[in-house]
Parts: structure tokens; sequence; C-alpha cells
């Protein structure tokens, strides 16, 4: 299957690791040309070296006016036929004890900054006729998770967005979609067991073969075969998928 993304310019925001890093990578080795986006250029260059299609930039989501001169130098040049919203998780806590504050901080960061960019580069989609907008959830937006109020949350405003947007421009050939991974093996998912191991006083190999005792595949997934259901839904074949939420959870939740 020819996914034709050879030739489409593809923002990645969050890209230095993770899941942002594993999806650049799979659109580049597609054939597009990628901004990965992170607020450290360093760590891109670090594992984009050689990869002549990956063009490291800088941008912290939580500031505005580098948001806006990210948006900026991307239409200068045309825009992008394909933009990827990631970005890091807010911290644990309970509903109860999430404070205004840490809403409004977080939210900026992981939502509303996000959609101020998403709409500035949107006009030069809406002009070539073809766009992919693919926004990185959590599987906490179809069942909660407890003790992350502030993800669980926000990340469900980002779902409101994306479902109202595609409505609004699927008639210009643009597609908005929502992944909502479940347990993906990044660095952070190991960083998030490790945690869970001090807290409990358990091992964290115990922790680790708890957590996937819960997935019907009994497996965290790979990055990669994150990225490979990202680009499809970024590419050509994915053309009539819009204002979907789609899963990458190994069955996790159990729900249909
Ligand atoms: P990660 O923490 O490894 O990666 C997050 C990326 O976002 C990093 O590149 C980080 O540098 C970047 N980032 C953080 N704050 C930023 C900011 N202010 N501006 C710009 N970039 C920023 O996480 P991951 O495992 O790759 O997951 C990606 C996203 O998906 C995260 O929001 C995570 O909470 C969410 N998620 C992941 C899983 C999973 O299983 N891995 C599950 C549910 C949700």
């Amino acid at each position: 299957m020819d996914l034709e993304l050879t030739g489409k310019r593809a923002l990645v925001l969050g890209a230095s690791r993770g899941l942002g890093m594993a999806i650049a990578s799979s659109l580049a080795a597609e054939g597009a040309t990628v901004f990965a986006a992170a607020r450290n250029r360093d760590k891109i260059e670090g594992w984009a070296a050689g990869m002549d299609h990956v063009h490291p930039v800088e941008c912290d989501l939580s500031q505005i006016a580098q948001v806006d001169a990210l948006a900026d130098s991307l239409l200068a040049d045309g825009g992008v036929d394909i933009i990827v919203n990631n970005g890091g998780g807010p911290p644990p806590g309970t509903a109860q004890a999430a404070e205004r504050a840490q809403w409004l901080t977080h939210f900026e960061a992981m939502a509303a900054n996000i959609f101020h960019l998403n709409t500035r580069l949107l006009p030069a989609m809406k002009e070539r006729g073809w766009g992919r907008i693919i926004s990185i959830t959590s599987s906490g937006v179809e069942q909660p998770i407890p003790n992350l109020a502030l993800s669980n949350g926000i990340r469900s405003a980002v779902v409101g967005w994306s479902k109202t947007l595609a409505n609004e421009v699927a008639g210009d050939g643009i597609t908005v979609n929502v992944v909502m991974p479940g347990r993906i093996h990044t660095q952070r998912v190991d960083e998030l067991d490790a945690a869970a191991a001090k807290r409990t006083d358990s091992d964290v190999a115990d922790v680790a073969a708890r957590s996937r005792a819960t997935i019907p595949a009994s497996r965290y997934g790979k990055p990669e075969e994150f990225a490979d259901v990202v680009s499809f839904l970024a590419s050509a074949r994915a053309s009539y998928v819009t204002g979907s939420r789609i899963r990458i959870d190994g069955g996790a939740i159990r729900g249909i």
C-alpha cells in the first residue's frame, strides 16, 4: 500500500523522544519532510542524525510566543500538510486536589496553545484542499484513569475540539482525528513504573508485570506499532476517516 506521503510536509510536536520521536521517524521513513518540534533541539538532532527528511525545530508549547514563532516560520515556507499534536503529560493527582492554577497552566500548554497553532496553520491546508490533523490523547478520555484528573479533563477538551473541527473542515479535504494510547512502551512508561514501584515499595519488574497482565495483549505496545497507525491516518489512504477516536491499546479498554 502506497501511503503517498512522499513530499508531504509534516509537523510533529513533542518529538524529542517517545511517541513523538517514533511518529516523526515513521513519517520521514515514508518520505515526508518532517519538522520535529520540542523544547530541546539537541535531543532531536541526536536521534535524527543522518535522517535527511527530519528538520529539528524548537518550540515550548507552554510559551505562546514560541508557538507563534513556529507558525510564522512554517507559514513563510507554505505551511504544512500534516500536524501531529503531541506533548508532555501533566502531573498526577485527584480531581479534588487539582488547583485552578494547575488547570490553567496545563490547559494552556496541552490545549489552548495547540488549538491556536492549528488555527494558524489551517488556512494554508484549506487552500491546498488537503490536510491531516492527528492529536495524541490517552485511553483516559474514554475510561478516566484514577489519579490523573488533569490529564483526563484536559485531553477530553482536545477530543471535543478535534470533533468540532473535523465537522468544520471535512469539505476541505482535511481529516481531524484523535488517537488514544493505552500503555505504549516509552521512557515515560518506564519512569511511571519506576515511580509506582518506589511508592509501593515493590520491585519494578513486578509492577510492570502486573501492569502488562491488565492488558488483553499481555504486553505493552511498541512505539513503532503506535506510529504506524498515526502514519496511516496521516496518509492519502485514510481520506475517509475523520472525526474519529482510534484506540491503540492492545485491548486495554474493556468496553466496545
Ligand atoms: P514522553 O514524556 O516520553 O514524551 C513527551 C514529549 O513531549 C517529549 O518529547 C517532551 O520533551 C515533550 N514535551 C513535554 N513538554 C513539552 C512542552 N511544554 N513543549 C513541547 N514539548 C514538550 O511521553 P510519551 O510516552 O512519548 O507520550 C506522548 C504523550 O502521550 C504524552 O502526553 C503522554 O502523557 C501521552 N500518553 C502516553 C501513553 C503511553 O503509553 N506512552 C499513554 C497515555 C498517554
